[in-house]
């Protein structure tokens, strides 16, 4: 068991065993898979999870939810073309993430997770020509009691804001929307996260459906239940967690995606190798060229892999109350750069990058890894083509003005994830020298 002190959350997962109860078959998920937990400290026990949390006794929800229905043959058809199920495991709240190739042409998969009759389809002007049609004919095919009704919005980060969320409630109020509706979000992570907070809130909540089209929704932002909207001056401040009645993955929504968007979810995977699984990372240190070259089975393969590790953190610390934290690592640094640079400047992944590089940076300044982790990152990220320090406009000033209001922070104090011993380990903590944050800031900027 690794140590941790008492102001910080270290986690390190090790083993690719663990994980593998969660894909299989739909009809086999069961409820056998047994968590333990005894106070500070808790494992999985399907194999070598760690973590450690020094001052609170924490309640285990189950990994997989309840035993297989019985299944009518529009379902059995369905389950034979859904090639991974990651179940996300939140008790009474859990959900499938089914990912495969085609899975948009699959009715049940989709109107399973209808409630009610009527459907609001969210999407924005670049997705709806693409994918629209074949929602709302996946989400009505052979079943004449659903309607389906959407709305397209402007495309970008700078539009996920409170005015674009209220276009959404203005369809849902004019096309009489009521309790029982179901919101689906059909796009990348600014859709899927504005729409999310939009069924968080439309009635005090209604059901909603993630269908991920960018590899950053399918590996991360779909996953979970973060949803929200920026604020001018700090990134997804508002927002609720609330989970999604399912994910569904189409991997081949990934053929029509610009390679600077592919790049920038490859940000998210590297990070959950350097966060929790050394496996994956090395992994993707021989793979990255066939990720580049959108091969679909190694696509498959990271989207299952990070929705597994995801998943996993999702299911222990629900509302971030210390692990679910770490999978921010080089947010803290990067969501100040796309608010300081301009919301859209740089896409979301590049940004997190950068962060990545400036927290792998420090934690080697604080003594906290070896020189071959900063190699290895800066290697693996420049592969995929992407920024390894910020834009040159950043400041020191401008860093710490957009930290000081990242929601990590605790009563005025700022923590960080920051990684700690071999690759796979980190910890999430305000414990550490204020010099190595300046020092860190310093290194990356002009002024
Ligand atoms: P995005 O939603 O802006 O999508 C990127 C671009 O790709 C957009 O122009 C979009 O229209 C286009 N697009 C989407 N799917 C496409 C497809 N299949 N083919 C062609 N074009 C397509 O950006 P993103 O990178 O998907 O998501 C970034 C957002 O996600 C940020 O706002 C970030 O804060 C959020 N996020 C949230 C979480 C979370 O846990 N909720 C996690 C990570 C990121």
């Amino acid at each position: 068991m690794a140590a941790c002190n008492s102001s910080s959350i270290c986690s390190s997962i090790r083993s690719p065993e663990r994980i593998r109860h969660i894909h299989r078959p739909l009809s086999l998920i069961s409820s056998s898979n047994v968590c333990l937990l005894r106070r500070d400290a808790l494992s999985v026990s399907a194999g070598r999870m760690v973590a450690c949390f020094a001052s609170k006794d924490w309640a285990l929800p189950r990994i997989a939810a309840g035993s297989a229905p019985a299944m009518v043959p529009a379902q059995q058809e369905a389950e034979a073309r859904v090639s991974t199920v990651v179940e996300v495991g939140l008790g009474n709240r859990s959900y499938p993430i089914y990912i495969g190739s085609g899975l948009l042409d699959v009715p049940d998969l989709l109107q399973r997770h209808v409630a009610g009759k009527r459907v609001l389809v969210v999407t924005n002007t670049s997705i709806a020509p693409l994918y629209l049609e074949r929602v709302v004919e996946a989400l009505t095919n052979g079943n004449s009691n659903i309607s389906v009704d959407s709305v397209i919005l402007p495309d970008g980060e700078k539009y996920k804001n409170m005015e674009t969320m209220m276009q959404v409630f203005d369809k849902a109020i004019k096309s009489r929307m009521d309790r029982r509706c179901t919101f689906v979000a059909l796009g990348g992570g600014v859709i899927g996260d504005l729409c999310g907070f939009a069924a968080a809130t439309y009635v005090r909540g209604v059901n909603f459906i993630q269908i991920p089209t960018t590899l950053m929704a399918q590996v991360d932002s779909s996953v979970g239940g973060k949803t929200g909207i920026n604020h001018p001056h700090a990134k997804n401040m508002i927002g609720a967690f609330y989970q999604p009645q399912c994910v569904l993955i189409d991997t081949d929504t990934l053929n029509t995606l610009p390679d600077r968007e592919l790049a920038s979810g490859i940000a998210e995977i590297v990070k959950y190798g350097l966060i929790r699984d050394a496996d994956f990372f090395e992994w993707q240190e021989k793979n990255m060229h066939a990720l580049l070259a959108r091969d679909p089975n190694a696509l498959a393969y990271a989207i299952k892999r990070s929705c597994e590790n995801k998943a996993e953190v999702v299911s222990l610390d629900e509302k971030e109350s210390g692990l679910r934290a770490t999978l921010n690592l080089g947010h803290t640094f990067g969501h100040a750069i796309e608010a300081g640079f301009g919301y859209g400047q740089w896409l979301h992944g590049e940004a997190v990058a950068a962060g990545m590089v400036m927290a792998v940076e420090m934690s080697y300044r604080l003594g906290w890894i070896d020189g071959t982790i900063v190699e290895r990152v800066l290697n693996i990220l420049k592969q995929a083509k992407l920024p390894t320090s910020p834009p040159e406009m950043m400041t020191v000033e401008l860093f710490k003005a957009a930290m000081a209001v990242d929601k990590k922070v605790a009563d005025g104090v700022l923590r960080l994830i920051l990684l700690k011993g071999p690759i796979g380990g980190c910890v999430f903590t305000a414990d550490f020298d204020q010099k190595a944050l300046d020092d860190t800031l310093l290194a990356f900027c002009r002024r």
